[in-house]
């Protein structure tokens, strides 16, 4: 691709450029795609000081909920015009098959960014309190500057789930997408600045993880950090945002458990546990990786899957008949290919692996067969570790505590999974499953009116919701004392009009300070007299 177009970061509402430009590179040809400017930890330093005087200035922060609604609204009607665009460039940089792209990557990128927008309009920003002793108002405040960094499985709705709250909730911004596919947010990025977003309330600066995205999670003028990539990157974000006490949020590794219960349908679990394990060849943190079948059912399910398997279409993604492109990259393929013969080599039955595509366009891309292992135990790599990649780990189970005990044996617990014509039975195993999200004869289904997040090592927080705008806010109770007979009585612990009258105070039940039950006054939310 010659002509390949320049793409600068966004810092402070400018495009700015850097000395030393790096490619974007298609997955799928490894043909260039763009150059983008490459930050270093100054770009770092200059966004988070333009984010944190757009947080002083108070632009943002003081528009009423609803005008913040109304303009994150326009910043994803944008991007929807230009649907076409956004999804080809999704695709040209993620590998992504151009139908995953438009109605996962990108589709729910807009509706989640409109979700956002529509959560600023009923979230309760300020609820007056009133008890007995007590009238006051409980405030949640923008926690200032925010900074997300994303990866490079979900380009831009991993990034939509960062800034879109944050914004929602009034703070200021600055994004680290992955070098390897940064183009579609800066395209948002551009909308952003089309449709009236102040100046430096939104900043993406690309560059490396280890230098940009570090020096992100230690600033001190950063107040929250909300990561997606490895459990390991993920510990030293931790780490780094301990320095001044940030605020948190995790979206780390997974290694679901998909378990097909005795009483399944068989056809639709085939179709499900290939859709949970190969779905954009595998590069996502809620794959169902780890497929639990009964010994019923063995030998007939790896059988009608694998003749399932080979309808499966690896190719050029921009093929819309193509069911599976590349991994992103060349480091991404030795790594899974390490896990393939990780698997042999501990005695696994590699039990189906597919032809890769030999069109001559695509002989540079990173391909890798889709796999599947039988006689996985659960002490082997490849069902511990998370590959990340098109590889499904089939293990047995006799009854439904063994399954389940596979299933949470594991230091992941993002996703899990149960199939069965029985939902009463299926709830029940759901139940007692150690995960953030667990689907019932389905996978994938990410919605983002419900959380999405992680049990132990796979994160911290919730990114979607209703409680969203929580992780992005501080609350703060302002209490609003009238000087009566109650207040004297307890200023009465330091100021002893009478010496009975703090005692009084507690005594009676009556203290401000006392153990009343608060009753919220306020049911509904009018946010539009908010500034
Ligand atoms: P990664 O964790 O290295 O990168 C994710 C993001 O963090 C990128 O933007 C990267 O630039 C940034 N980053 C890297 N080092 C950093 C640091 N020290 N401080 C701050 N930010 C840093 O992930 P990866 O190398 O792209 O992929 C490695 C593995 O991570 C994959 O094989 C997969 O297991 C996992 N992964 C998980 C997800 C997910 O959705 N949970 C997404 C991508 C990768």
């Amino acid at each position: 691709m010659t002509n390949a177009p320049h793409y600068p970061m966004f810092i402070d509402g400018e495009w700015v450029d850097s000395e030393a430009p790096l490619g974007v590179y298609s997955p799928s040809t490894g043909e260039l795609v763009a150059t983008v400017a490459c930050g270093t930890a100054e770009h770092a330093n200059t966004a988070v000081a333009a984010a944190q005087a757009a947080h002083h200035r108070g632009d943002w922060q003081s528009m009423s909920p609803d005008q913040r609604a109304d303009i994150l609204d326009t910043m994803a009607t944008r991007p929807a015009a230009r649907l076409d665009e956004l999804v080809r460039l999704e695709v040209l940089e993620a590998g992504v098959t151009i139908r995953q792209a438009e109605a996962f990557h990108v589709g729910y990128a807009i509706g989640h960014l409109r979700y956002f927008a529509n959560l600023a309009r009923t979230y309760p920003f300020e609820s007056a309190v009133q008890s007995r002793a007590t009238s006051g108002v409980v405030r949640r405040e923008p926690v200032g500057v925010c900074a997300g960094i994303s990866p490079w499985n979900f380009p831009l709705l991993l990034a939509v789930w960062k800034l879109g709250p944050a914004l929602a909730a009034g703070n200021t911004v600055v994004m680290k997408p992955d070098s390897q596919t940064p183009l579609t947010l800066l395209e948002l990025a551009r909308s952003a600045a089309e449709c009236g977003l102040p100046r430096g309330v939104l900043n993406v600066v690309v560059g490396p993880g280890s230098i940009v995205g570090a020096r992100l999670a230690e600033h001190p003028d950063v107040r929250k950090v909300a990561f997606t990539g490895s459990t390991e990157v993920g510990r030293s974000v931790m780490r780094a945002a301990s320095g001044n006490v940030k605020r948190v949020t995790l979206e780390l590794g997974g290694k679901g458990p998909n378990i097909v219960l005795d009483d399944a349908n068989v056809d639709l679990a085939v179709d499900g546990a290939l859709f949970a394990g190969w779905l954009h060849a595998g590069q996502a943190c809620e794959s169902g990786t780890r497929l639990l079948l009964p010994d019923s059912l063995h030998d007939e399910f790896v059988d009608r899957m694998i003749a399932r398997a080979q309808t499966v279409r690896i190719g050029d993604p921009l093929d819309p008949a193509t069911d599976m492109g590349p991994v992103i990259s060349a480091k991404q393929q030795a790594s899974i290919e390490a896990y393939v013969e990780s698997g042999v080599r501990e005695g696994a039955t590699l039990a189906y692996e597919a032809r890769l595509p030999d069109e001559p366009g695509l002989q540079k891309g990173h391909w890798l067969a889709p796999t599947i292992f039988t006689d996985v135990r659960s002490d082997m790599t490849i069902a511990r570790e998370e590959i990340f990649g098109p590889v499904i780990s089939v293990l047995r189970y006799s009854d439904e505590d063994e399954a389940v005990a596979i299933a949470n044996d594991t230091e992941y617990g993002l996703s899990a999974g149960v199939w069965s014509t029985d939902v009463d039975r299926a709830r029940s195993i759901a139940d007692r499953l150690e995960a953030g999200t667990v689907w019932v004869n389905d996978w994938h289904m990410v919605n983002c009116r419900y959380p999405f997040g992680g049990y132990k090592q796979s994160g911290l927080g919730r990114e979607l919701g209703p409680d969203a705008l929580d992780e992005y806010t501080e609350q703060k109770f302002i209490h609003l004392g009238v000087w009566d007979k109650r207040t004297r009585r307890a200023h009465a612990m330091l100021l002893s009009t009478s010496p009975d009258d703090a005692h009084q105070a507690f005594s009676t039940g009556l203290s401000p300070i006392g153990p009343e039950e608060p009753q919220q006054l306020e049911q509904g939310i009018d946010n539009s007299a908010l500034p």
